[in-house]
């Protein structure tokens, strides 16, 4: 007997133990946790199947924008629906993945004029990868031989092993060590935890020297340097000193190395401006955007390139300069449409002016735990914030990885109505850009509540004698 799938009573919670793998999650573990089971949303609320309701306080991982079920965007989809849901952009072209290229080209930092879609963060920084790696090759001032690629530490670009090859985060990638291609790799520029023999300036400016010394001995090599400007995500919300970004723009022209930015975080509104490369004035060569193109809605990726590079992949046919990468759901029109609904959004709503009135209660609510005893660091650019939470602040001492502290963080917060999502010890808040001031409130207030509960269990578990 096979199970009725649509049946109204159907065991999902069964089912979903059964047969279900869940990404970045310790599966033994699950099993005990019982994660709300999503049914329904409505603005910033999710709803699970017993009604109960969760602000998402992480934009549905890092991706939702103006909120859930958001009519202009539900409207725009059905609209599209009714003419077509997907068609493809090998052989054709599409009326929706038209109007949004055109939409991103009109917003997107100066000279990035071509639109390569595709349908994740990942696929983003792999045709990015794959364009610098062509293009010296067949760049009309004569090829050139590059074979690697400059990244930053504790970088996160994805899970493909193209990614994971200019990801440097430990915990995630080393197992896969001997799949990946070699890459140099400079020292992410935060000081929290900085080298014996540095003061916080002088390890700085060590970060500064050191990309600088690297790019200059190594120019005829790299094809490009891959960095996710101004903010690090998946490394703990690590926010670069200003400046930074601008210094390697600076580096990437002087030696001819291509400069790709990941912005399939940090886009889209989420630090203050639509694009954090703005806030230093800075047009990489190539531009990754992904999570927050489509609102938030569906799975769509864009890589913009300036004409310098879409140009060295012209010729004849059969010269072979063609760049041959494609994903089968490259330019969906579902997704095309929610974007340019969401974009239109951005303008009616006037979010930007949101996000800097948020990000401003945000650091006002925050304040309240700066000096709190097991709060090592509070990060925040925009309506990005990471919390790093330690046993000990002087000397910087971690708490037993078997605590599992920020996750325990989030299961305190989740009793508490609102869904959190750590990185290890640090406590994550990235309200969606479009969240309005009360919401964003409710959030810190639940989180320091939350930061505060757990860390005081912490420390008596810590002095009761084992
Ligand atoms: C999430 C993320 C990615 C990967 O995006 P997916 O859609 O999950 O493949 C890449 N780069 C950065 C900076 C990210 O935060």
């Amino acid at each position: 007997m096979t199970a009725d799938f649509l049946a109204d009573d159907a065991p999902l919670r069964d089912w979903d133990n059964d047969c279900l793998w869940h990404p970045f999650t310790p599966m033994s573990a699950w099993r005990t946790e019982q994660a709300p089971i999503i049914v329904r949303a409505a603005g910033f609320q999710l709803y699970d199947q017993d009604g109960r309701g969760y602000l998402d306080g992480i934009s549905s991982l890092w991706c939702n924008v103006h909120g859930h079920t958001v009519s202009e965007i539900d409207q725009a989809i059905q609209a599209q629906l009714q003419k077509v849901a997907h068609s493809t952009l090998l052989g054709l072209a599409s009326e929706p993945s038209i109007r949004l290229a055109r939409a991103l080209v009109d917003r997107a930092p100066q000279g990035l004029t071509r639109v390569f879609y595709s349908d994740s963060g990942a696929t983003t920084v792999e045709v990015a990868l794959k364009m610098a790696y062509q293009y010296h090759r067949q760049k009309p001032e004569g090829p050139e031989e590059r074979d690697t690629f400059l990244c930053v530490g504790n970088a996160y670009h994805g899970d493909t092993l193209g990614t994971v090859s200019v990801g440097g985060i430990d915990l995630f990638h080393r197992v896969y060590r001997h799949l990946l291609f070699p890459t140099l790799t400079v020292p992410s520029p935060v000081a929290l935890r900085i080298p014996e023999g540095h003061t916080r300036e002088s390890w700085l400016q060590h970060c500064f020297d050191d990309v600088e010394r690297t790019i200059q001995a190594n120019h005829q090599r790299l094809a490009a340097v891959v960095m996710e400007p101004i903010v690090q995500g998946a490394a703990g919300i690590l926010v670069h000193p200003p400046g930074y970004l601008k210094h390697i723009r600076e580096l990437c022209t002087r030696y001819n190395v291509l400069l790709i930015a990941d912005e399939v975080a940090v886009g889209f509104g989420r630090t203050g401006t639509l694009f954090a490369c703005e806030r230093e004035q800075v047009s990489p060569d190539l531009l990754c955007l992904a999570k927050g193109i489509s609102g938030g809605y569906l799975p769509l990726g864009a890589t913009l390139a300036t004409e310098r590079i879409f140009s060295a992949f012209l010729g004849d046919p059969w010269q072979g300069r063609t760049f041959f990468h494609g994903h089968t759901y490259t330019g969906n029109a579902l997704g095309c449409a929610a974007g340019l609904a969401s974009l239109q959004l951005f303008e009616q709503r006037h979010v930007l002016e949101n996000v800097a009135r948020c990000s401003q209660t945000i650091s006002d609510k925050l304040r309240a735990i700066a000096d709190h005893p097991h709060v090592a660091e509070i990060r925040q650019c925009g309506m990005m914030v990471g919390i790093e939470l330690v046993r000990d602040r002087a000397p910087l001492t971690s708490f037993p990885v078997e605590f599992r502290l920020g996750h325990q963080v989030t299961l305190a917060a989740r009793r508490r109505g609102v869904i959190l999502r750590p990185l290890g010890d640090v406590v994550v808040l990235m309200p969606a850009p479009g969240m309005d001031v009360a919401n964003v409130e409710i959030l810190c207030d639940v989180a320091i509540e939350s930061i505060e509960e757990v860390t005081s269990a912490a420390r008596q578990r810590l002095s009761v004698p084992a």
